[in-house]
Formats: structure tokens, C-alpha cells, sequence
């Protein structure tokens, strides 16, 4: 193992959705039920690795798959790993308004528990919703009384990401006051460049050796790196979906090399789930303040 360094496991999660309910195919959730599942090889798979690997994961699961795969998410359960929630509706959290989002955020977490019969703490919006503009769902998951939160890429995008946060887990500070840990994936920064790696398209784009060499530069300033996963990232031979040219790369980009990517990294790093590493991650003295000015967001940092 690698990490000496630091203090906690790295961190594994993995967005439990289909291929097609991805936000860059658009397809309706009206019209969800058209599509075949093809979720529980990707998940027998992936526990396969996990269990050779002896680690235990956080699993941000839509309620709508949940709904439909009891006995997948039992197993998940059964075999020590987190359940925690992606939502239900999968929408972008700017197109939901605080009552909608706290709405779906309730029905969602009690068919999560209902079925996995644990308690619910973390959540992940679909596509990294939560950003300046959206930080009244920090608010919605304070009050909800959610213990973390996973939902901001403190990178540049065209679709999500807030540049300025920190690439570390802090306390997010809503804009009611209320605060929750906030824990944002890997990211790499080189001069004055911050680069995405810890997850997704871009895990499957970057050389496996660059995103260990991101993970342990994190460990060595005592972070937890943290990763994510679609089960359908596991899945090459998915049928193709009617997206744009750009879309369908970033969907598609390197998919047969994922599961051997994820075997290397288990193979070199500790990896663990939130819920187990909690405490130790509340206390951090990190604060960002969301939709701040600059001049605030300075003096909240390293409060
Ligand atoms: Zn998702």
C-alpha cells in the first residue's frame, strides 16, 4: 500500500444508475421504462473486485433503480458497503426548486432505507448539480439532517463544477448559515491549473499512473482522495444512445479499460467508505462559504 502518509482510507463511491438515464442522453424518465436494464453485471462485477480487494464502498443510489432491484441492494448491504442516495428523478438540482428538491430528497431516502433497512447520510446530486447557483440545496440537505454531502467538482465546466471551492473536504457553509461536509472528488492541480481525475470520463481518460500519482499527492497532504464510478462505466458493449458527438465521447471514451483501471488502483491504494470515515472527516476546520464574495470565501478558509 502507498498511503502511509495519511490518516484516513481513500474514499470509493459509485453512482448506481442506467446507461441511459445519464443526463447527456436526455432521455425522459416517462420513457425510462422502455430500456432494458443492464445494471446487475456491472454490480457483480464490481463487488467481485471489491470483495477480492477486501474494501467496502459508498454506493449513491437512484431510488427509482432502488425500486426496482431490492434483492441488489440487500446484497450491497449484506456485504458491508454504504447506501447512500442520488436522488430519484436524476434532474440536474437547477431544474428542481428547494420545495421539489426536498420533496424527492424525502421520498428517495425512504425507499432507500425501506428497502435497505439502514439509515441514510450522504448524498450525491445527479452531474455534480450543486453549485453557486444551486446552493440552496445545501441548505435542503443540512435541514434534512444529511451528514455529507458529495455533489460539488471544484473544477471549471461547462455543465457543473465550482472553481473557487476547496479541492479538499471542508464544511460547506449554505447560504442559511447551516453547514454540511462537503466532499468533492480528486482533482489534480499543476501551476495554476486545477484538473479533474477522480472519477468517470475523466478516470477513464487520464493514464492510470496519473491518477494514482493525484491520489497520492492527496494523501501526503492528508486528505482522502475521493473516487467515483457508474456501474455503466464497466459495461462497453452498451447500446449507443442518441446524444451529440462531444456527449457520446465523454460517455464512451476508454470504457472496456475501466474495470482494469479500478483493479490497478484497489490493487495499490486503501480504499473505504464515507459513512466508516465520518468523524474523522467532520473534523476538519475547512470552511467554504457558498455563493460568497471572493473577499468572504478568503477569510472563511482555514477558519
Ligand atoms: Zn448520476
Amino acid at each position: 500500500m502507498n498511503d502511509a502518509s495519511c490518516e484516513f482510507r481513500n474514499l470509493l463511491s459509485f453512482d448506481v444508475e442506467e446507461y441511459f438515464q445519464v443526463e447527456a442522453a436526455a432521455v425522459e424518465q416517462a420513457r425510462w421504462r422502455e430500456y432494458a436494464s443492464r445494471l446487475e453485471p456491472c454490480i457483480d462485477a464490481i463487488l467481485g473486485m471489491l470483495n477480492t480487494a477486501h474494501v467496502k464502498a459508498t454506493f449513491f443510489i437512484l431510488a427509482w433503480v432502488a425500486q426496482r432491484k431490492h434483492p441488489m441492494i440487500r446484497r450491497l448491504v449484506d456485504e458491508g458497503h454504504e447506501v447512500a442516495s442520488h436522488g430519484y428523478s436524476h434532474q440536474m438540482l437547477n431544474r428542481l426548486d428547494p420545495e421539489r428538491f426536498r420533496s424527492e430528497l424525502e421520498d428517495s431516502r425512504k425507499i432507500l432505507e425501506d428497502i435497505a433497512g439502514t439509515a441514510v447520510i450522504g448524498f450525491r446530486a445527479p452531474t455534480f448539480s450543486i453549485t453557486h447557483r444551486t446552493a440552496w440545496a445545501l441548505d435542503v440537505l443540512a435541514e434534512a439532517g444529511y451528514r455529507y454531502d458529495s455533489s460539488v467538482f471544484p473544477i471549471r465546466h461547462d455543465r457543473y463544477g465550482v472553481r473557487q471551492a476547496p479541492p479538499t473536504h471542508h464544511h460547506a457553509v449554505a447560504p442559511s448559515g447551516r453547514t454540511i461536509l462537503e466532499i468533492p472528488p480528486l482533482t489534480l492541480s499543476v501551476g495554476c491549473f486545477r484538473l479533474p481525475i477522480g472519477g468517470g470520463g475523466y478516470l477513464r481518460l487520464w493514464p492510470v499512473r496519473v491518477v494514482g500519482m493525484a491520489i497520492s499527492k492527496s494523501q501526503k497532504s492528508g486528505t482522502p482522495a475521493m473516487l467515483y464510478l457508474h456501474p455503466w462505466e464497466l459495461d462497453a458493449c452498451q447500446p449507443p444512445l442518441p446524444m451529440s458527438r462531444l456527449s457520446r465521447w465523454r460517455h464512451r471514451v476508454n470504457l472496456g479499460r475501466t474495470a482494469s483501471k479500478l483493479e490497478w488502483l484497489l490493487a495499490r491504494y486503501s480504499f473505504g467508505d464515507v459513512r466508516s470515515s465520518l468523524q474523522p472527516l467532520l473534523a476538519t476546520t475547512q470552511m467554504y462559504l457558498y455563493r460568497a464574495s471572493a473577499k468572504l470565501d478568503a477569510s472563511l478558509r482555514k477558519r
